[in-house]
This record gives structure tokens, sequence and C-alpha cells, in this order.
């Protein structure tokens, strides 16, 4: 686990509000993706997740309204289909766990990311102003 996580429920959602969710539990392995899909997803330099169990992010409202895209070989990711807010991504098949964007929380400061990776596909200028852990590609194959 990385960094301050708040005690339950936190509770988040889309920009236009139509999907709304609930947490069961803290989160935890809060940290930055500079992947390319984070970017393209996101359309911003990095996205910022956090990991739940499947089961412990619970859609309260909007969930006819969830769209989801095949992002890798084995993965998806969930968006607003009404605005496009990417939500989360978790394995297509059998996923225990689901990372959510920290930013869709109400409180986004109730969690704070402990790491970066995939700082290889990095946007130049995209420097980030901490001195948190960083790794070329997952945290499984080493930091910097
Ligand atoms: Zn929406
Ligand atoms: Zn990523």
């Amino acid at each position: 686990m990385n960094g301050p996580v708040a005690s339950t429920p936190l509770v988040g959602g889309c920009l236009c509000g139509t999907v709304r969710y609930r947490l069961a539990s803290s989160p935890t392995d809060a940290g930055w993706c500079h992947c390319r899909t984070c970017q393209l997803n996101s359309g911003s330099p990095a996205m910022a997740f956090a990991t739940v169990p499947t089961d412990d992010f619970i859609i309260e409202n909007g969930a006819d309204s969830i769209g989801r895209i095949s992002s890798s070989s084995t993965g998806e990711r969930w968006f607003c289909r009404a605005c496009g807010t990417p939500l989360l991504m978790r394995d297509r098949d059998g996923a225990t766990t689901c990372d959510f964007s920290i930013a869709t929380l109400d409180r986004p400061e109730a969690i704070t990311p402990g790491f970066h990776i995939f700082t290889a596909s990095r946007i130049a200028w995209a420097m980030p102003g901490d001195d948190l852990p960083r790794y070329p590609r997952g945290r499984s194959e080493g930091s910097e």
C-alpha cells in the first residue's frame, strides 16, 4: 500500500453525473501511470489510479451508461457513454481487482499516489514534481 488512504466510504462519478459509484473498501496501490494507453484514453499526460477488489467498486447509478473498450490483449476500460469520462481499467475475464481513476472521486485528495509507472513513455514536458519511485514499466520490473 502506498500513500495515505482515507476511511471508507469514498464516492465518485463522471463529468455529467450519470454514473455514480461507491467504494466498499479502502483503495490500495495508488500511483501514476504514464503509458501510452492511459495518455490516449484520458487525453492527458498520465492517469492516477488506485486499486480495489472488483466487488468493492459499486455502481450506484448509471450502470446502463457505462461503455467498455478493449484496451489491451487482456484489459478493458470503462467510461461514461454520455460524457466520456474514463472511470477504470480491469482485466476482461476473471478480474479480482480493478484500477479506478482517482480523479473521478468527489474528493480526489483522499488518495495520494505513491509511485510512477511506465515512465519510459512519459511525455518529456510532463515532469513529475515529486520524489516518488519511478518505474520505466511495471513495478515488477524494477525502478529507475
Ligand atoms: Zn457521464
Ligand atoms: Zn497506463
